[in-house]
């Protein structure tokens, strides 16, 4: 053929999004989909927050023109998730140290993050953590990165293998660009703590590494401020860091994508220079944010009752993830299965099941239950409806 795409070879389907394609396909009518991120309330739909549905039909009811936003997004917005990561009276904030910009959520901001420090360090390796969310890998890379994995996961307690971190950050050359996740870590629900997050700004600030905190669960975990706690470390550390932010979780929003990316520079001074050079790696990728998502998000931020409608909200889908813990660890026991107590002490959406791509393709074979082929499932997508039947399908297939 003389086609120009003649030559051009199927590229694999996203493992994640590929899995959605063919739950989507599954026949089973009893059917659980335990593979996507995305938190699911008790009826198994995607919540719409109450908080987000007000500012929504404020903004639609006051029709505001729909002109382009600044390359960074608005002050109102960025200002917003600046409060949000390191408080209202943060000294930092106060020192204009940080630079904040809007970006197509989570993902975006890890992207313009990448396409900056590819420009600012262009010899730098990133080291992300083994096991890491799917994407951190594939990003880095397209950004032009070498990357490579720092020990994190240790299977046989289910926890970090903390000794192993130190290690590997004691080993890596200086400005080693290093991805850590700052609560609910993707996919294995295992987080530091704050111990060991002390431990870990001072293994970066002697070992003169580059932080890149990817958040994107703030307030998943315990709260809003105490999933914070790694940021407060790296901001009295004193070093410069980067910080990628979300609010697909947090507000629901995620076809919104709203996200930022936030750089702790050393000074006022500095931070204006740093923003001028994101802004041309901005500029020339999609140019400026979208406005409807972080308009929304400014707006609840910015309003004391919408906020504290928010931060219930946000309390509920955290509440609920903790109690799908305790009740699959419970139907667990009552069907026999050996311990799983581990997945309540694991935070966040997920939870690494220790399950074999073997039991989980017999879950799906014979359940129609779809789970990750790591054995990572999604505690947000379990409700009181589908609880039972997962619980009996992960006991069959461990006998
Ligand atoms: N980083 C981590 C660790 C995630 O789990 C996710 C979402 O699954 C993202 C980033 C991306 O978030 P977003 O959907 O806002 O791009």
């Amino acid at each position: 053929s003389t086609s120009l795409f003649a030559a051009v070879e199927m590229a694999p389907r996203d493992p994640i999004l590929g899995l959605n394609e063919a739950f989507n396909a599954e026949k089973n009518p009893a059917k659980v989909n335990l593979g996507v991120g995305v938190y699911f309330g008790d009826d198994g739909k995607i919540p719409l927050l109450a908080a987000v549905k007000a500012a929504e039909k404020a903004r639609l009811e006051a029709q505001p023109p729909r002109g382009y936003q600044p390359i960074e997004g608005t002050p109102a917005y960025n200002g917003a998730v600046q409060n949000l990561m390191f408080g209202k009276d943060s000294e930092l904030l106060a020192a204009g140290r940080a630079v904040t910009c809007q970006c197509l959520g989570g993902t975006g901001a890890l992207k313009v993050g990448a396409d900056y420090l590819k420009r600012l360090l262009p010899d730098a390796s990133v080291y992300i953590s083994d096991p890491s969310w799917e994407n951190h890998r594939a990003l880095f890379e397209g950004a032009g990165f070498p990357v490579k994995e720092y020990a994190y996961y240790d299977a046989a307690t289910r926890g970090v293998n903390f000794a192993g971190m130190k290690a590997a950050l004691a080993a890596m050359p200086a400005k080693s660009i290093v991805v850590l996740h700052a609560c609910c870590h993707n996919p294995t629900g295992a987080d530091l703590t704050v111990a060991q997050w002390k431990e870990v700004v001072a293994a970066i600030k002697e070992r003169n590494l580059v932080a890149f905190i990817d958040m994107a669960y703030q307030g998943f975990a315990d709260g809003i401020k105490e999933d914070a706690a790694a940021l407060d470390l790296f901001a009295a550390s004193g070093l410069q860091f980067f910080v990628s932010s979300s609010f697909s979780k947090s507000f629901s929003l995620y076809g919104e994508r709203v996200g930022a990316l936030t750089i702790v520079t050393d000074s006022k001074d500095e931070s204006a220079r740093v923003l001028s050079q994101v802004k041309r790696v901005i500029r020339t990728n999609y140019s400026n944010p979208p406005t409807h998502g972080g308009a929304v998000v400014a707006a609840v931020l910015s309003s004391p009752e919408l906020r504290q409608m928010w931060e219930d909200e946000l309390g509920g889908m955290r509440d609920r993830i903790r109690a799908m813990r305790t009740s699959l660890v419970a139907n667990l026991k009552a069907e026999g299965a050996p311990n799983f107590d581990f997945i309540n002490v694991q935070r966040g959406m997920f939870s690494y099941t220790g399950l074999t791509a073997a039991q989980v393709e017999k879950m799906r074979a014979d359940y129609g239950i779809y789970a990750v082929g790591t054995g990572r499932i999604c505690v947000a997508a379990l409700n009181t409806k589908n609880i039972g039947y997962v619980a009996k399908a992960i006991a069959a297939v461990l006998k």
